[in-house]
């Protein structure tokens, strides 16, 4: 009797964690691995590999036809990448996606150039870089103001443009077959935001949050995450990263409303205890709030 009951109990569970491997295709409890300051790999499934240098990450399709590579990041970092392509295929790169205009992320893609090779960024990447040239950085031969879709091999990537958000050329990549989207800087899941949050505007970050939150994905690849983070995420870290950016800001109001208004006096005075365990909450909570305070202070 009591194996009986054992069985049945095991067929419940089984039971009951169906659902939640269904929603598991992709590993998001796997850590994106290797050395800290190093680079790693990581094949996420249905040939989507994850290449993580240093904090910076971006990913790569392998088709037969070749590979779509996204942000190059730099030229030591491209090397790496150009490297690992070529371990896994003998196929060629043959689109390389910007995600905006930053060239921490988007440098050191004369590496990965050759015969046949197409950069594609959003217009205002090509705007940027008319005004801020970087030798290692080829112009888009792409470029789109609103939606454009690459497609390579049976395998389709859409680059969707929000407006300004975090610069003004950022384009959040959408896998949608499988539910995926790369979201670069926006999102960079259980951190708070990155120090001063330059070129970040906090009220159009929020917007554009809840305008990806409404469409229709499962998975998150971040621009950013060091090797102990997963290589790919569930869905709800966007929401976890607006909400993250409205509460910094209803606290920096709150405080500024009751009569704080020296920015030193509110690095010290707002905490947001929610996120205590989040990445560089210590380090980087005052910085977060002397830019919501200029945001408040200056109007912008
Ligand atoms: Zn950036």
């Amino acid at each position: 009797m009591k194996r009986f009951i054992q069985s049945a109990f095991l067929a419940v569970s089984v039971a009951l964690s169906a659902p939640a491997l269904a929603a598991s295709d992709y590993p998001t409890n796997e850590l994106m691995g290797g050395e800290a300051f190093g680079h790693s790999v990581k094949h996420i499934g249905n040939d989507i590999y994850v290449f993580r240098w240093w904090v910076y990450r971006n990913f790569f399709i392998v088709t037969d036809e070749g590979v779509i590579a996204t942000d190059p990041m730099n030229p030591k970092a491209a090397s790496l990448l150009k490297e690992e392509i070529a371990r896994i295929t003998d196929k060629p790169i043959r689109y390389v996606l910007y995600s905006h205009n930053h060239h921490d992320h988007i440098s050191g893609g004369v590496v990965l150039d050759d015969e046949g090779v197409e950069f594609i960024g959003h217009e205002n990447v090509a705007k940027e870089l008319t005004d801020h040239p970087n030798p290692t950085l080829p112009a888009p031969d792409i470029t789109f103001s609103d939606r454009y879709s690459v497609e390579l091999g049976g395998r389709r990537v859409d680059l969707e443009y929000y407006g300004p958000n975090h610069g003004d050329s950022l384009a959040i990549m959408r896998l949608p077959e499988e539910k995926i989207i790369f979201v670069v800087d926006i999102v960079t899941p259980r951190r708070v935001a990155f120090r001063i949050m330059p070129d970040f505007w906090p009220d159009e970050w929020v917007r554009t949050l809840k305008e990806i939150e409404a469409t229709d994905f499962d998975y998150v690849i971040s621009g950013h995450g060091p090797e102990t983070e997963p290589a790919i995420e569930p869905a709800s870290v966007v929401r976890e990263q607006r909400e993250y950016i409205e509460d910094l800001m209803a606290a920096v109001k709150a405080e500024m409303d009751a009569g704080t208004h020296s920015p030193d006096a509110l690095q010290k005075k707002v905490r947001l205890p929610k996120y205590e365990n989040w990445r560089s909450y210590d380090a980087w909570l005052p910085m977060n709030v002397e830019r919501i305070w200029a945001f408040y202070h200056m109007g912008w």
